[in-house]
Parts: structure tokens; C-alpha cells; sequence
């Protein structure tokens, strides 16, 4: 083991962080929960600040040193919480694999199996980095958490709104938390009894990776601008050329009509398993691809997705089926 981390004294780690532009606020000394107690509790009052008064979580979070400086005189050794949405920041939360792997540990995973080397969180990241073609290029600014997960922070993509969401349905996927609007971490050189949460040295808050934010679109952390869902219209009839086989129509009328069929909330995630599953005929089947892009486009339209949250879905999903060819059997 290497020398043990020197901590930074708690306020000081809080003003260095609000000097960076990310919104702190306490943390109960030695654990996860906000220090200040909660100031409507149980008078079933919904407030988020407007009554100018501390305890409302992450809300009370800021960047002004004077009310930073006053909280830790009034909590000393807090630990620092950090209100990702107003900070600019996704944080993914990666966790070591406690308890048993579910069967599926990503929302479009389909009827893939889980490999067998995919044991806790890094490992579902890099398989789900490898399923979209890239590296998991997970170099940025990070921190060691004291039970071993690892939480990277990205710079936000401005305008998007990610929210917070976890594990396989709402996050990433089994053991890979999102932290972003309406979420908080607790930040580096914050304590608890198994040790501390320590930073690595000398690397930036990188920009989120297109794929990551792909994969929160698809997880439904990205909030659609959505058009009303054009229910009424009936798919545009798609030219799959003359070589096409019964079964390959087939298939392709029955992954359309799985998209149109999904309600609301999963629009996105079932436009990512046709897309993938066209994906693996155009490589396994010879499918046309721009006539499958062409029938998922035209069904994306139909269920009201927004084009360009469309457009990525359908390309990575094709992509990603396209690497995993699989035939007909007839
Ligand atoms: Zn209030």
C-alpha cells in the first residue's frame, strides 16, 4: 500500500471545490446524509429554499464562502456534499459487486448473455462501452470511494438536463449509478469509518463521452423534447429490395411494431433493441441497413421520439447489433 492520503481539512476542502464552481453543502460528519437537519420535517410541506432558511438537502447547496465558512463552524468536520445538477456535473457512480449479479445488468440488453468477467460496476461499464464499438475512455477527474467504487465526474453537456438514476432500469446499468440533477455525491477528502474518499492527482473534469450520454438517453436520463406521438399514422411502407426473403420482412414488420407498441417511457429503449436487432441482420442476413435506418426512423417519427435523440439511438443501436451478426433460423 501506498503512503496513506493526507486529508484536507474539511472547509477547506468546501471552499476549494466552490471556488471550482461546484455547489457544496454539509454532510454529516463521518457519513452520507445532509449534516443540517431537515427544516419542514413532517409538516408535509414541499420546500426547496423559499423559505430562505438551511435544511433542505442538496438544495441548500452553494458556491458563497461566507455561508460555507458559517456551516462548517456550526458542523465542524462535515463532510462535503455536492449538488451535481447546479455544479455542471454527471457523476457515475461505479460500485464493486455486492450481492448477487442479476441476469440482466443493462436495460437493452436484450437475450444477450452477461460475460462472464462482468462481476461489478467497471465491468459493466467496459462491456457496455465495448457493445458501443469504443474504449471505456474513463480518464477524468475521479475519486476512490472508502468501500472501493469509484465515482468519475464529467462536465455536463450544457442544456441537456441528465437527471439522477440508478442501477440496471434507471442508471447505466447493475452497480452503475448516474448522479446529476436532483443527485449528490459526497465529495473527495470527505471521511467515513472505513477511510476516506480520495481524488486522483492531476487530471481534469473531462467533458462527458458522446457514448455515455447516448447510453442516458437510452436509460431515459435525458429529458426529450418531445412532439406528441403521431399515433394515428401508419408506418411508411419500406422498400427491403427485391432479394428480401419472407422471414427477413417478417422480422423487420414485427421490430417496427414492437416500437409502436410501447408506451410512452420506453419508447427509447425499444427503438434501441429493434435498432440492435436489425443491427444483427444487415451483418448475419444481409439486410439493407438504410432501409432498416429508413422503417426505425419512419416508427421513431410515429411514436413521437425527437429526431436527433432518434437519429444517435438508431445509429448506435444498428451499430452495436451489427458487431453481434445473427442469421434467421427459418
Ligand atoms: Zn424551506
Amino acid at each position: 500500500m501506498s503512503a496513506p492520503a493526507v486529508a484536507l481539512d474539511a472547509l477547506e476542502a468546501a471552499l476549494r471545490m466552490a471556488g471550482r464552481g461546484w455547489h457544496v453543502f454539509p454532510v454529516e460528519r463521518g457519513g452520507k446524509r445532509p449534516a443540517i437537519r431537515a427544516a419542514h420535517s413532517g409538516q408535509g410541506v414541499r420546500c426547496t429554499g423559499a423559505c430562505g432558511g438551511d435544511g433542505h438537502g442538496l438544495h441548500d447547496a452553494t458556491t458563497d464562502e461566507r455561508r460555507i465558512r458559517a456551516w462548517w463552524q456550526a458542523y465542524p468536520g462535515a463532510n462535503v456534499g455536492v449538488s451535481c445538477g447546479p455544479s455542471g456535473l454527471v457523476v457515475v457512480d461505479v460500485d464493486t459487486g455486492k450481492g448477487r449479479r442479476p441476469e440482466r445488468v443493462l436495460v437493452d440488453q436484450g437475450d444477450d448473455a452477461t460475460p462472464g468477467d462482468v462481476t461489478d460496476g467497471a465491468g459493466v461499464l467496459a462491456w457496455l462501452a465495448r457493445r458501443h464499438g469504443t474504449a471505456a475512455d474513463l480518464e477524468t477527474f475521479a475519486v476512490t470511494t472508502p468501500t472501493g467504487g469509484r465515482h468519475l465526474y464529467y462536465a455536463a453537456p450544457a442544456g441537456e438536463g441528465i437527471t439522477s438514476g440508478a442501477g440496471v432500469a434507471g442508471g447505466l446499468g447493475w452497480q452503475v449509478d448516474v448522479r446529476a440533477g436532483g443527485g449528490y455525491v459526497v465529495g473527495p477528502w470527505s471521511t467515513r469509518p472505513e477511510g476516506l474518499y480520495v481524488p486522483t492527482a492531476g487530471v481534469p473534469v473531462r467533458p462527458l463521452p458522446g457514448w455515455l450520454l447516448e447510453r442516458l438517453s437510452i436509460a431515459g436520463r435525458v429529458p426529450s423534447r418531445t412532439p406528441p406521438a403521431d399515433v394515428t399514422r401508419a408506418p411508411a411502407p419500406v422498400d427491403l429490395g427485391a432479394r428480401a426473403t419472407a422471414y427477413l420482412r417478417a422480422a423487420v414488420a414485427g421490430e417496427i411494431q414492437r416500437v409502436l407498441d410501447v408506451g410512452e417511457g420506453g419508447r427509447n429503449v425499444a427503438l434501441n433493441r429493434a435498432a440492435f436487432a436489425l443491427g444483427q441482420l444487415v451483418a448475419g442476413h444481409g439486410l439493407d441497413e438504410a432501409a432498416a435506418a429508413e422503417a426505425l426512423t419512419d416508427a421513431a417519427q410515429i411514436v413521437g421520439l425527437p429526431a436527433a435523440e432518434a437519429k444517435t439511438t438508431i445509429r448506435s443501436g444498428l451499430s452495436a447489433g451489427r458487431r453481434s451478426p445473427r442469421g434467421i433460423t427459418p
